[in-house]
C-alpha cells in the first residue's frame, strides 16, 4: 500500500507500540509528521575512502571488503562482541560491534561493504567500533548527505531517517501554502522540492535551496502574525500621562550618585511616560549597572502622578528582595510598596489584590501573579519587567486586554542580554531601546578562573580565607529536578556526577566548614524557607550559601565577593555571566571559581572565554553562536511561536525579507480574503494557535 500522508506509524515496518509511543513523544505519529520534522543538522557522507587514505578524525565512509566469517564471543552475561576483518588493495581495517550479535549474520566473507564511523590507530591496526554499514550495492544511508534528526531515549537516527526516506514519496502531495506571487518575488523553490531536499539533500546548492524556502515560510508567517498583533495594539487605548517632576527629588532619595548613562535613560523614560502614547521601552544593561534604580525612578514617578506601577521579576526570590529594597527606599517619599507572588497565603494575596484595587499601594513588585486572573488596579500606568524575555509581545496583548483596552500601561522591559535589535524588535513588537553601557564606578572587574577537581582543597581554603575577611560566598550546583536544561543540547540525558545540592550542603557544613555558617538555597523549598535562607544570606547571618540557580538573576548581596560554580561546563555562558553578576557589586575584589571535570576541549575554551572577558554582549554572541536563540531565551521564552528551522538570531536578512514580502502582502489583502491568501491565514492561526485571543 502506498504511504500517504495520513498512514499511521504503526504501518510502517519496524514500528510496533513501543516504538510509536516513543515516536508519539517528538509529536510524530504520521507520515506527515515526519515530512515536518526537519534535521537539526546534516553529515556529509558522501565521500568515500580507501582503508588507508581515510583520515583518523570524524566519522568518514570506507569502502571494504568483509575478509572472514564475523567471530561472535560472549565476554560476559550482557556483553557481546562482534569482530570482524575487512580489507582493500590498500590495507585492513578492524571491525569490533558491541551487543549487536545480528552482525554475525549480516556480515558476509567476500561482500563489499561501505562502514561509516571513526577510524583509530592502535599500535598499527586501523579499527572502528560500532560502524553503520550497509552492502556497496545497496547504499542508502552512505555515500549522500545524511539528515541528522532530533532524538528521544529509544528512537536513533538511522531509525527516524529510515522512515523519512519510507515517507518521502507523499511529499509530492503537499500543498503549496505560499501565494504564488510571494514565492515568484523572492525565488522560492516549490513545496515538494523543499521537504524532499531538506531531508534528503542532492548537493549542497539543493539543500540551501529548500533550507531558504522553509525557513523564509516560517518567518513570513511569523510576521504576518506579528503584523496583526501590531495592528491591534495601535487600536488600543492611549497611555496614561504621568507628568514630569525634577529628578533630583527622587536622586536625594538614592544612597549614591546615579552614573550619567542612568540619568540619561531616567529622562527618557520621564519623557516618554509624559505623553499619552504608550511607553515601549527596552533597557539594556549588564548585570550589575544599575537597572533598578532606573525601575525606581519610572515608579516613584507615576505614584507622584497618582498612578500605579507593576514590576513584574522572574523568581520569587527577586521579588522579594525588589520588594524590600524599593521599599526601604520609596517608602520615605511616601511610595506604599506591596508585594504578590503566587506562593503567599490566600489571605495576604487577598489584602494586597483589595488594596491594589483599591487604590493603596503605589507600586507592586510581584511575579508573574501580577497579570494573573483577579488582579485589579485602580489607576495602572507602568508596567516593568525586569529580566523576564518571557515578556514579549503576547504578554502586552494580554495585559492591554486587561486593562479594558482603553488604558494602555507604559512597558519598561529591563534586560542585562545583549538582544540583537532586529531580534528585539520582533520579539517586543515596536519599541524604543536604551542602553546603560557604564557600570557604576569603583567596581573593579571580577577575576574569574577555571579550576580542575584537583584544587577542590584549595578552592576551599580561598572560602574560608574570604569569609575570615568578612567577606560571604556563594556556592553554585546546577540541580537536576528543578533544571532539566542543565544538560548540554545535544546530549540525551544529564550528566550523572551532579552534585545533589541538599546533601552537598550538609557535607560542606558538617565536613569542611564545621566553624562557619552555611545555608542553603534551592528552588524545591518552601516560600517562606527560601525568604529565610535569602534575608540570613543577605543579612550577613550565614556565610557561605549554597544554591541551585535560583539566585542567577538579580539577587543583590554586595558584601559577598566570591562565587563558585560547580559543574560550570554544565551552563551556558549567559547564565555564567548572569551568576557572576551576583558578585562584584560592592568595594571588595571579588572572584568568581568555575570548577570542571570535563573532558571536552569546547566546554573548557567556552569556560576560558568567560574567564577572559565580563563584557556581557561579546559573551551572548558566542552563546548565541553555541546555542542558538532557542537556548539563549529559554525555549518559548519570548513568548512567540516556536520556528523549526530559522534561526531567529541568525537568519537575519531572511527575516527582514519575510517582514517586507509579509507587509506587502497585507497591503494588497489586509484581512486575507482573497482565496489564494487563504491558506495563509490558516497557517497564521495555526502558528499562534497558543497565544491568547489574538485573532478575533
Ligand atoms: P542590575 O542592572 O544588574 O539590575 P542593580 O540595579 O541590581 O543592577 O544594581 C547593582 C548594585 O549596584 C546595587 O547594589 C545597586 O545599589 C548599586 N548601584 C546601582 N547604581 C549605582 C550607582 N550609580 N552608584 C553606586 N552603586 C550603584
Ligand atoms: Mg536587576
Amino acid at each position: 500500500m502506498p504511504v500517504i500522508r495520513g498512514t499511521p506509524l504503526t504501518g510502517f515496518p519496524g514500528v510496533g507500540e513501543a516504538r510509536a509511543k516513543k515516536l508519539e513523544k517528538l509529536g510524530l505519529t504520521t507520515a506527515g509528521d515526519l515530512l515536518a520534522w526537519y534535521p537539526r543538522d546534516y553529515e556529509d557522507r558522501r565521500q568515500v575512502y580507501s582503508i588507508r587514505d581515510a583520515p583518523l578524525e570524524g566519522r568518514v565512509c570506507i569502502s571494504a571488503m568483509a575478509a572472514e566469517h564475523p567471530r561472535l564471543s560472549r565476554i560476559r552475561k550482557g556483553l557481546e562482541l562482534v569482530q570482524v576483518k575487512a580489507v582493500d588493495n590498500t590495507g585492513a581495517l578492524h571491525l569490533t560491534f558491541f551487543n549487536q550479535s545480528y552482525v554475525e549474520r549480516a556480515v558476509k566473507a567476500g561482500e563489499e561493504y561501505i562502514f561509516y564511523g571513526s577510524v583509530e590507530l592502535q599500535g598499527r591496526r586501523r579499527t572502528m567500533v560500532n560502524p553503520i554499514f550497509e552492502r556497496a550495492d545497496r547504499q542508502s544511508f552512505t555515500g549522500c548527505i545524511m539528515p541528522v534528526y532530533r532524538l528521544t531515549a529509544g528512537i536513533s537516527n538511522h531509525l527516524l531517517a529510515s522512515l523519512t526516506r519510507q515517507a518521502l514519496p507523499c511529499a509530492e502531495t503537499l500543498p503549496e501554502t505560499l501565494p504564488q506571487s510571494v514565492r515568484q518575488e523572492h525565488s522560492l523553490a516549490a513545496m515538494e522540492f523543499s521537504v524532499k531536499n531538506i531531508h534528503f539533500p542532492e548537493d549542497e546548492k539543493a539543500l540551501e535551496l529548500a533550507r531558504r524556502r522553509l525557513a523564509f515560510e516560517e518567518l513570513f508567517y511569523l510576521a504576518v502574525g506579528l503584523f496583526f498583533l501590531k495592528d491591534r495594539r495601535d487600536s488600543e487605548g492611549a497611555g496614561r500621562a504621568v507628568p514630569a517632576r525634577p529628578k533630583a527629588e527622587f536622586l536625594s532619595l538614592l544612597p549614591f550618585s546615579p552614573t550619567p548613562a542612568q540619568s540619561r535613560v531616567m529622562d527618557e523614560v520621564a519623557g516618554d511616560m509624559a505623553g499619552r502614547r504608550p511607553m515601549n521601552r527596552l533597557v539594556q544593561g549588564d548585570v550589575g549597572s544599575g537597572k533598578t534604580a532606573v525601575a525606581a525612578f519610572a515608579g516613584w514617578l507615576c505614584a507622584k502622578g497618582g498612578c500605579q506601577t507593576a514590576l513584574m521579576a522572574p523568581t520569587e526570590v527577586l521579588a522579594e528582595q525588589h520588594f524590600k529594597s524599593l521599599s526601604a527606599l520609596l517608602a520615605p517619599a511616601g511610595v506604599r510598596v506591596g508585594l504578590l507572588t503566587g506562593s503567599m497565603k490566600p489571605a495576604e494575596k487577598k489584602r494586597t489584590k483589595t488594596a491594589l484595587a483599591a487604590g493603596e499601594i503605589d507600586f507592586v513588585v510581584g511575579t508573574h501573579a501580577l497579570i494573573s486572573a483577579g488582579v485589579e488596579f485602580a489607576r495602572l500606568a507602568l508596567i516593568v519587567a525586569d529580566e523576564q524575555h518571557r515578556f514579549g509581545v503576547a504578554q502586552r496583548a494580554a495585559l492591554a486586554a486587561k486593562s479594558g483596552g482603553e488604558i494602555s500601561p507604559h512597558v519598561l522591559v529591563m534586560s542585562a542580554t545583549p538582544i540583537p535589535r532586529t531580534l528585539a524588535l520582533i520579539i517586543y513588537g515596536d519599541l524604543d531601546v536604551s542602553v546603560i553601557d557604564q557600570l557604576p564606578p569603583g567596581r573593579t572587574p571580577v577575576a574569574t578562573y577555571v579550576v580542575r577537581e584537583d584544587k577542590r582543597q584549595r578552592m576551599y581554603g580561598f572560602v574560608r580565607r574570604q569569609v575570615q575577611e568578612g567577606r560571604q560566598a556563594y556556592i553554585i550546583c546546577p540541580a537536576v529536578e528543578e533544571n532539566p536544561d542543565a544538560a548540554l543540547p545535544g546530549e540525551e540525558r544529564p550528566a550523572l556526577n551532579l552534585k545533589a545540592v541538599k546533601t552537598y550542603a550538609e557535607k560542606l557544613q558538617r565536613e569542611v566548614f564545621p566553624d562557619l555558617r552555611v545555608g542553603l538555597l534551592h528552588g524545591k523549598m518552601k516560600p517562606r524557607e527560601k525568604e529565610e535562607a535569602m534575608s540570613a544570606f543577605a543579612s550577613g547571618r550565614t556565610q557561605v550559601l549554597v544554591a541551585t540557580t535560583v539566585v542567577e538573576v538579580g539577587v543583590d548581596v554586595p558584601n559577598a565577593s566570591l562565587i563558585i560554580i560547580e559543574n560550570a561546563d554544565r551552563f551556558g555562558l549567559s547564565q555564567l555571566h548572569q551568576l557572576r553578576g551576583r558578585v562584584g557589586r560592592g568595594p571588595h575584589q571579588s572572584h568568581c571559581v568555575l570548577i570542571t571535570g570535563t573532558r571536552s576541549l569546547e566546554a573548557m575554551e567556552r569556560l576560558h572565554t568567560l574567564a577572559s572577558t565580563t563584557d556581557g554582549f561579546k559573551i551572548s554572541e558566542e552563546d548565541l553562536k553555541a546555542r542558538g536563540p532557542g537556548d539563549f531565551f529559554g525555549s518559548r521564552q519570548h513568548g512567540l511561536p516556536q520556528t523549526r528551522l530559522a534561526d531567529l538570531a541568525g537568519d537575519m536578512r531572511l527575516l527582514s525579507e519575510a517582514q517586507e514580502a509579509a507587509r506587502n502582502l497585507l497591503a494588497r489583502d489586509p484581512r486575507l480574503a482573497r482565496p489564494e491568501n487563504r491558506p495563509v491565514w490558516e497557517q497564521v492561526r495555526r502558528l499562534f494557535a497558543d497565544t491568547p485571543d489574538i485573532f478575533n
